[in-house]
């Protein structure tokens, strides 16, 4: 029988503020060491908090975009422990009042079934410095600029049951609080960091005793540390072992979990009400406020490209996480007046040029009303596919009108029957080899044929029309 894992994240989010959460020091990187630093931030005596109210704004935009409840009112604690790069002794977090509660995200599901992961709570709290070890000899260098860096601490229930899920909660995740503009979780500057709680249990089984991996802080760190932590726990308990809770870190190069400490418990931190901070107190009408002030996000997208717009949910689910992109389309989609075939030519022909180039949507000189009366042009058959790629190749990087072009280069397209036969009776008298290979069954000189008419008309004979001129030409 195999084991299930379950894995719950705590995900800390750096809040993209200008100065701290509680004094005027500013937020920065790459700094020297300790330049970002004032009295409060060092813990001088006689130095008070005073909350960011920016910061608070764009916790609540992180949380109602991950659909939580955001409390009238919160309160922050002082969270103790000694350490170096904490001077004050405490971090001021969030504990029994979080800022919010019972949101969810919603993980992609090809089957159609919801797979929702529940959040448990998203608190503030500030950061709290760095410790650097690797000066040579035995110091310990202390640099206080993270000191009161604004975080959110995203809290998931134990609803994830692989590494992968846990990837895609991640970048989900940090998709939201980018798109709400709460963070710009760069993960290499520390601004997006997940700790990793990981049980196994036999399936239908209660929870089993759980680790707690810290500071992943890239994706494949986190799916791989899961893995083999999961694998761990697996050989204890199969050799009759248990497992003891604790707190690890992962090495990665050795690719294994290592015990940093047996686990604390909350009660360890003696956490009390700061008394220095008032409650923090937001009305519902501020709250309702910076709701309507959200931009959609993609899940909202999408669903709507499928239900207004009739989209394939496969194609709506490729378009809609990009903000740019999906604006673009729609403006497209709008002139043209069907979503579906603009998707089309978005997906395979636009993102292919982007891609190609390396660009962005937004380098795009192509105005979207144009791309879609191209499109539109197309399917009206004023002008074949082939003939369009081309245009769109160049028109995507020059801008321009796509009518006025193909009545310019004559690139309309040739469905007049009249010219199509005689183009048609050219190449069927020039390729004796193919007409007879087709008549004696290979139905591929048909393509051989088609394309030579094809070239004959630069491109511009309706590909429907010349397979049957042909065709009945061959067989009459
Ligand atoms: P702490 O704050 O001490 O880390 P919490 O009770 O807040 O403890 O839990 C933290 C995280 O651990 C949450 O993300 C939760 O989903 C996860 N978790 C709790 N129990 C388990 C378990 N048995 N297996 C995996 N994850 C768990
Ligand atoms: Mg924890």
């Amino acid at each position: 029988m195999s084991w299930e894992v379950v894995i719950g994240l705590e995900v800390h989010c750096q809040l993209r503020t200008r100065s701290k959460l509680f004094s005027p020091s500013p937020v920065s990187f790459g700094e020297g060491p300790n330049h970002s630093v004032t009295p409060l931030d060092l813990a001088l005596p006689g130095t008070l908090p005073v909350l960011n109210g920016h910061a608070v704004e764009l916790a609540i935009r992180a949380a109602l975009a991950t659909h939580c409840t955001v409390h009238e009112r919160s309160s922050f604690a002082r969270k103790n422990y000694f350490y170096p790069d904490l001077p004050k002794g405490y971090q001021i977090s969030q504990y029994e009042e979080p800022l919010a509660t019972g949101g969810y995200l919603e993980l992609d599901s090809p089957g159609g079934e919801s797979r929702r992961v529940r959040l448990t709570r998203i608190h503030m709290e500030e950061d709290a410095g760095k410790s650097i070890h690797d000066g040579g000899g035995t110091d310990t260098l202390i640099d206080l600029n993270r000191a009161g860096v604004p975080l959110i601490e995203i809290v998931s229930e134990p609803d994830l049951r692989s590494a992968s899920d846990a990837a895609e909660y991640l970048r989900k995740l940090r998709e939201i609080v980018r798109a709400v503009g709460a963070s710009d979780a760069d993960m290499e500057k520390g601004q997006f960091r997940c700790d990793a709680n990981v049980s196994i249990r036999r399936p239908g089984a209660k929870l089993g005793t759980r680790t707690e991996i810290k500071n992943l802080n890239s994706f494949r760190f986190v799916e791989a540390a899961i893995h083999s932590e999961a694998r761990r726990q697996a050989q204890v308990l199969e050799r009759g072992g248990a497992i003891v809770q604790a707190t690890l870190g992962y090495e990665p190069d050795q690719d294994r979990t290592f015990v940093m400490r047996t686990k604390e418990n909350a009660d360890d931190y003696r956490y009390f009400p700061d008394p220095d901070l008032i409650p923090l107190l937001i009305a519902a009408t501020r709250i309702e406020a910076i709701r309507a002030s959200l931009p959609e996000l993609s899940e909202a997208r999408a669903r709507r490209y499928v239900a207004q717009l009739a989209l394939a949910p496969s194609d709506a689910a490729l378009i809609a996480p990009n903000a740019a992109l999906s604006a673009w389309f729609e403006a497209a989609a709008k002139t043209h007046g069907g979503a579906q075939s603009v998707a089309n030519w978005v997906l395979r022909d636009v993102l292919g040029a982007l891609k190609e180039r390396g660009a962005e949507i937004e380098q795009v000189k192509l105005a979207p009303a144009a791309f879609g009366a191209l499109v539109k042009l197309v399917d009206n058959g004023v002008v074949t596919v082939k003939s369009a790629r081309g245009l769109l190749a160049e028109l995507l990087w020059t801008g321009g009108d796509p009518a006025a072009l193909i009545a310019e280069r004559g690139l309309a397209a040739v469905s007049d029957s009249g010219a199509l036969e005689a183009v048609a009776g050219e190449v069927i008298a020039a390729n004796a080899k193919a007409v007879a290979a087709f008549r004696a069954g290979d139905a591929k000189s048909l393509n051989f044929l088609m394309g030579q008419v094809m070239a004959r008309t630069q491109g511009k004979a309706d590909p429907a029309a010349v397979r049957q001129i042909l065709s009945r030409k061959l067989e009459g």
